[in-house]
């Protein structure tokens, strides 16, 4: 997606050697626009899969994927992470390692928002290791949904989340590729939805 690429060399900014530091438009400060047409994106790739949910995890894949699924006319359901007093409903629940934060938290989605019935987009902001990306679909299959494809923000290639998905038998439609760091230079590879 040649505008979220145009961004991402605009405004964001490389952290050693394979973090990716998007907060003035994704994970702190949110381009709404660029969030619209992102959602839009997702939501055109998946039209014809007849998507009854768009799941996510909190807390930064929530603005994609609201977008995804307003373009879709379906609910979202995110992944909660910490458990709440008011979450008193039957959980699915799986362990996420989160790869920026360096801990294992468990990750909960009430069972009453996933059935058999749901045919599920997954949406999230990166994929780097998939870790994430397995977790929701390891809730998801408790659940015995169908997951269509797993939709994602940025995927940094060079890390091995896209294959971990495709292993699994999930498609991946990824709107940017980072291939690599270099020189503090992003390179990227052909999307999924070019
Ligand atoms: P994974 O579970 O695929 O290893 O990592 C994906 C999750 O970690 C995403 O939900 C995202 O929150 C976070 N993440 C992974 N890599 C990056 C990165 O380079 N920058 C930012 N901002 N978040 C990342």
């Amino acid at each position: 997606m040649k505008l979220l690429e145009d961004k991402i060399k605009r405004d964001g900014l490389i952290l050693g050697d394979d973090i990716l530091k998007v907060d003035s438009f994704i994970t702190h400060q949110i381009d709404i626009e660029l969030m619209k047409a992102i959602g839009q994106r997702l939501a055109t790739v998946y039209t014809e899969n007849k998507i009854t949910k768009v799941v996510t995890i909190e807390a930064s894949g929530i603005a994609p994927a609201i977008y995804a699924a307003d373009f879709l006319h379906v609910p979202l359901v995110f992944a909660k992470k910490s458990k709440n007093v008011t979450l008193t409903d039957e959980l699915l629940t799986t362990e996420v390692f989160s790869f920026t934060k360096k801990v294992t938290s468990t990750v909960s989605i009430s069972h009453k928002y996933l059935s058999p019935e749901d045919n599920i987009l997954i949406v999230d902001d990166f994929l780097a290791n998939g870790q994430a990306a397995s977790g929701l679909v390891d809730i998801i299959q408790q659940a015995q949904s169908n997951i269509a494809g797993v939709g994602i923000v940025i995927e940094k290639s060079f890390q091995d989340g896209r294959k971990l998905l495709q292993d699994k038998g999930l498609q991946v439609t990824a709107l940017t590729r980072i291939g690599k760091f270099e020189n503090r230079q992003i390179n990227f590879l052909e999307a999924d939805d070019a």
